[in-house]
């Protein structure tokens, strides 16, 4: 299957920001999407919209660091369409703290949702994938997956980790596409998982200039449609003359 039309599409944290952006994006560009997240009363919202104008949408509440949760998600796509072109990794969480001030539950929580939801992601998209002999996972890192800055160890760790495993996998793969996005800065709810003052105020000040997650889904949007022997490994999308 090529292009963007009729494929069905997997999006995790698609309750707000760059993942509710996107599943609105392709579904009016005639993919069918099926969305999760832990707030269902905005997934709801989301898939009433994606269906008045004339979309594709089914949603279901999903803790991406429940492997069995993700699953679900998936095999719910797969009951409702028949086959699962592209899982988009996507839910994420930026509680910035500088390590001194020992937050290990929040350190616990990104690894537990940046790096393991991810993994996650991949378990139950590839069984499908390999029966299907194609598939697409679209792994949302960050320009913090690119370099570090204070407070935002643990963060960018776990971008890191989302390149090298999206790395690892694209060498591994014969028939599943695997494409890496890394925004820069992009208006969202993301900072409001930030605890810490110091890391808030600096985030505030950082986050000024951001671009619409529009800008986002309209890569993600870019990647999937390309013909079917076209892997684009990675994008990278900033503000203009920001970070
Ligand atoms: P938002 O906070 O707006 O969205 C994050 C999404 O992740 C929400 O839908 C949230 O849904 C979901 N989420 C969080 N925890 C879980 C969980 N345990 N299980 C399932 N879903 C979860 O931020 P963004 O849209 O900005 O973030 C999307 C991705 O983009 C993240 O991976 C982020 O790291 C990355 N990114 C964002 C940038 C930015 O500047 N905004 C820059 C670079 C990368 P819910 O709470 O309902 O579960």
């Amino acid at each position: 299957m090529s292009g963007i039309q009729q494929k069905v599409v997997v999006i995790t944290g698609a309750s707000s920001g760059i993942g509710e952006a996107t599943a609105m994006h392709l579904a009016r560009h005639g993919a069918r999407v099926v969305v999760g997240a832990r707030r269902t009363d905005r997934l709801e919202k989301l898939v009433s919209a994606i269906r008045a104008g004339g979309g594709t949408a089914e949603y279901q509440a999903v803790d991406v660091t429940k492997r069995e949760q993700v699953e679900a998600l998936v095999r719910l796509a797969k009951a409702k369409f028949g086959r699962v072109d592209v899982v988009v990794n996507n839910a994420g969480i930026m509680p910035l703290s500088p390590l001194e001030a020992l937050k290990v539950d929040e350190w616990d929580r990104m690894i537990d949702v940046n790096i393991k939801g991810l993994l996650y992601g991949i378990a139950a998209g590839m069984p499908v994938f390999k029966e299907q002999k194609a598939g697409h996972f679209v792994n949302v890192s960050s320009i913090g997956g690119h370099f570090v800055v204070p407070t935002a160890a643990v963060y960018c760790a776990t971008k890191f980790a989302v390149r090298a495993i999206s790395d690892g996998l694209r060498q591994e793969s014969r028939d599943v596409r695997v494409t890496i996005i890394s925004p820069g800065v992009v208006e969202s709810e993301l900072a409001d998982t930030i605890t810490d003052e110091g890391a808030k105020k600096a985030m505030d000040e950082f986050r000024a200039n951001a671009i619409p997650p529009e800008a986002i889904a309209r890569a993600i949007l870019f990647a999937i449609e390309q013909p079917a022997d076209v892997s684009v490994s990675e994008i990278i999308v900033r503000p203009t003359g920001g970070a």
